[in-house]
């Protein structure tokens, strides 16, 4: 039997259709959305979820919001642990989810090198001598980008102190030693750098103008957003090839090339995010 058929057994039958058939598990964590159960059912029913999917902690689903993508407030269903760690193509991530976000969806992607070939090719770069993240976070990307090019300098950056905090202890667990970390806004920070990355959604074309002045001659790019399939000219599955007119003349518009363009997930209604090689021209 599948976890919910095994939930559903424990759960008087009158509540069946208001439990949630889906769920993010974070390490030992739940994040699910409780919202159709009634409020005195609320804590019973999450302990059940608990104990069928072995985890230690079932928090609300709840927005990520601002500048620094944080959980708006945390309910905590069962438990009242909050820290996690997440095991992913080699690398161990501790994190405190009350705090800090992180996105099932973008596991492959986040592996870089060590990720499946779609994406180890498309974090292949020719010896770059210095790669900065813009968006480290608690070591999303940076970490596996560190370990990938162990001759490279990673610079990772992020304004919140508390991913800093993660990302420090990260980088000592996974034995990286070539990550140099800062806690600012990116756009202080003014060294050169081969490759910049820039793991964000939302409005990461604003932080683009900074990264060509940082960017070496030649230097590239690695731009995540989410645009409208729509506006990307993609209808049909099969439309999901080469890289979109539209984001071609916007990124020409900010003296850059498309050299690669893929999808990572969905987000949200016809919408997608997106993952793109520019080259500085
Ligand atoms: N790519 C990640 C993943 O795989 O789950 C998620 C990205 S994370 C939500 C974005 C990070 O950008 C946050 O840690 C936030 O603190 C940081 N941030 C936001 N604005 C920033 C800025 N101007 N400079 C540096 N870091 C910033």
């Amino acid at each position: 039997m599948n976890p919910l058929e095994n939930i559903k057994v424990k759960v008087s039958p009158d509540l069946h259709d208001k439990l949630p058939r889906k769920w993010k598990k974070i390490g030992d964590i739940i994040i699910i959305d409780f919202k159709d159960i009634y409020e005195d059912k609320k804590k019973q029913i999450a302990k059940i979820y608990a104990e069928e999917l072995k985890v230690k902690t079932v928090i609300q689903k709840n927005i990520i919001s601002g500048e620094l993508r944080t959980p708006d407030k945390i309910d905590l269903l069962y438990g009242n642990e909050t820290i996690t760690e997440i095991s992913e193509y080699g690398v161990k991530y501790k994190l405190d989810l009350a705090e800090i976000m992180w996105s099932p969806g973008n596991t492959g992607w986040r592996s870089t090198l060590a990720g499946p070939e779609k994406v180890s090719d498309f974090y292949s770069f020719n010896k770059p001598k210095v790669i900065i993240d813009y968006f480290a976070g608690i070591g999303y990307f940076a970490i596996q980008m560190a370990k990938g090019y162990p001759k490279t300098k990673v610079i990772a950056i992020d304004k919140n102190p508390k991913s800093i905090k993660y990302l420090t202890m990260n980088c000592k667990e996974n034995g990286i030693e070539n990550i140099k970390i800062i806690n600012d806004d990116c756009r202080n920070i003014t060294s050169k750098a081969d490759v910049i990355h820039l793991g964000y959604i939302g409005n990461t074309i604003d932080f683009l103008e900074h990264a060509y002045s940082c960017l070496e001659e030649n230097g590239i790019a690695i731009f995540h957003e989410a645009y409208h399939n729509e506006w990307l000219g993609f209808k049909k599955r099969s439309d999901w090839k080469g890289i979109p007119v539209n984001f071609s003349k916007l990124m020409k518009s900010k003296r850059f090339n498309v050299e690669k363009f893929e999808r990572v997930k969905f987000y949200g209604p016809s919408t997608s995010h997106i993952v793109a090689i520019l080259r500085k021209n």
